[in-house]
């Protein structure tokens, strides 16, 4: 079924690279030959799987979505392979028999919410509104109405039906910044994609893709083999097409017994540095789980109503109310957590907080990339040498000019905004302020969830996904998207996505169920019936 949507997945952007057929064939040949000797190496065994582009895979070069590590690049030069794979890749290819049909597309460096800083010009289209038209091998007519049709007629209806849903602005966004994971899923084109999430960019797109997206908590999965982005806020996490696919992933993961190779990673400070067994959690268990009709009894839900914000429409609080009442109708008590517990300051707050911090550490973290130690170096004029000649500024002009080719422009406005906050005059207010502010949301969040509740019920999203069309997407609203994801990501908390059932795309909104750190298979149980 891979093999057939393939056009369609061109068309959508979902991939930057497909594995080649013939890998791909013969992994599958190579599962069906373990199944058939029942010899799966996992469940996982054969599925097809999608790895964000920031993600290292053995045989693919690893590009974060950037010129500068030779995205978009035809010359042989630029695209060697980077021969490893990823913590979270070599659990499941390796030692579980997934089969990664490719890689897929990304906001450059993960810097985006909507998909469109692919800096190939070519956003992620959200496969909910792109797909209403059908294929021409499947065209809405009956079977008597076909056999009277010239082929050809057939195939020009569908193109001009095609082409009416570009000028109706079908093309609406995706989310970002994994947005190539959501799509591949949304789209059916694989069945588990890894991502990464710093401040929502699994989430997201998760929601208006209307797929299930898990952050796990900061140190939960490996991120060896992850392009840092922001490093205390990085997390690789995976979009499946539902909640139980997305527990059985994790417990996948959860039986890698293999060092992490990731000095955050919580098995990591447990089993390394400590010598001790991995952590178990050791938290009191909420869940009575019941043989009734109410499996959630005992379980409270927090909404906190700091996430009401003024730019949340109907649609949003819909949803919201819906997702309540369905966890309340399987037993869980349904608890309002006032301005006091959570305050909407600080919600508010930590907006500005997460994008001095992100873009601090980004500007440390992409220094890296001058094209000598790192990244494809621009080739400067030979005349390029102005009336100042001596070795250093030649050596600035090569930074200069291999930067201004290789970066998009929002990564260079990322960069320059991490260096303005970073710098002397602006590290006490800038800097530490957010840094503060951290710690207090942190406080916070944690308090609801230790005191008061359980688990934290919240928006994703504060719209449905925009539409593609060059007007409308406009990059201060792409920083306001953020505004339900960040404060979970600041804190380091768990987070699952789940979008309830919707007919249209632009009524497609998600709910995010937030647990404690580690707590990531209970979440799931409990998410299942938000679904
Ligand atoms: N939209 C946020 C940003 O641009 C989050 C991205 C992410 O989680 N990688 O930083």
């Amino acid at each position: 079924s891979t093999a057939v949507a393939g056009d369609q997945v061109w068309e959508l952007g979902a991939f930057s690279r497909i594995s080649s057929w013939e890998d791909i064939a013969q992994a599958a040949r190579e599962s069906d030959q373990r199944r058939a000797n029942q010899e799966q190496r996992s469940p996982l065994d054969g599925i097809p799987i999608s790895i964000k582009a920031n993600l290292a895979v053995a045989d693919h070069p690893l590009t974060a979505g950037s010129r500068i590590l030779g995205a978009f690049s035809n010359s042989d030069h630029n695209n060697h392979n980077v021969g490893y794979n990823a913590a979270v890749v070599q659990r499941l290819v390796e030692d579980c028999g997934a089969i990664c049909i490719g890689i897929t597309n990304m906001d450059e460096f993960g810097m985006g919410s909507l998909g469109t800083n692919t800096s190939n010009s070519k956003p992620t289209k959200n496969p909910l509104a792109y797909l209403t038209s059908p294929p021409p091998n499947a065209p809405e007519m009956t079977l008597a109405e076909i056999v009277k049709h010239d082929p050809s007629d057939i195939l020009k209806a569908h193109q001009e039906q095609q082409q009416q849903d570009q000028t109706n602005n079908n093309n609406y966004a995706a989310g970002g910044s994994s947005c190539g994971a959501a799509a591949s899923i949304a789209h059916g084109s694989s069945l588990i994609a890894f991502g990464s999430d710093t401040g929502g960019s699994i989430r997201l797109p998760a929601a208006w893709c209307g797929v299930v997206g898990l952050k796990p908590s900061y140190g939960r999965l490996s991120r060896h083999g992850l392009v840092s982005y922001a490093s205390s806020l990085d997390t690789v996490g995976f979009v499946t097409p539902t909640v139980d696919c997305a527990s059985m992933v994790l417990e996948e993961l959860a039986a890698d017994k293999s060092i992490p190779k990731d000095s955050t990673s919580h098995v990591y400070s447990t089993t390394q540095r400590n010598n001790k067994p991995q952590e178990t959690i050791t938290r009191e268990e909420p869940t009575t789980h019941d043989s009734s009709n109410h499996p959630l009894q005992g379980i409270r839900i927090g909404i906190p109503a700091a996430f009401c914000v003024e730019e949340c429409p109907d649609a949003v609080q819909k949803a919201w109310t819906q997702g309540a009442n369905d966890l309340a109708d399987a037993g869980a008590s349904v608890v309002h957590l006032s301005h006091d517990i959570v305050s909407p300051e600080m919600i508010q707050q930590s907006l500005a907080a997460y994008y001095v911090l992100a873009c601090a550490e980004a500007s440390s973290n992409l220094a890296r990339y001058d094209g000598f130690r790192y990244g494809v170096a621009a080739e400067t004029a030979a005349n390029d040498t102005n009336d100042d000649n001596d070795e250093r500024s030649s050596l600035h002009r090569q930074y200069a000019a291999t930067r201004t080719t290789g970066f998009g422009l929002e990564v260079i406005r990322r960069i320059l905004c991490g260096t303005a906050v970073l710098s002397s005059d602006k590290f006490h207010t800038h800097y530490e302020g957010a840094a503060k502010l951290r710690a207090l949301v942190t406080r916070q969040l944690h308090n609801a969830l230790e005191t008061h509740v359980d688990y934290l019920l919240i928006p994703t999203v504060v719209s449905p996904p925009p539409c593609l069309d060059e007007e409308a997407v406009d990059s201060t609203a792409m920083f306001a998207n953020d505004i339900m994801t960040v404060p979970i990501s600041l804190a380091g908390l768990a987070a699952v996505s789940v979008a309830p059932d919707t007919a249209t795309v632009d009524g497609v909104v998600g709910l995010q169920l937030v647990g404690h750190r580690l707590d990531e298979e209970r979440l799931l149980e409990v998410a299942r019936y938000l679904a």
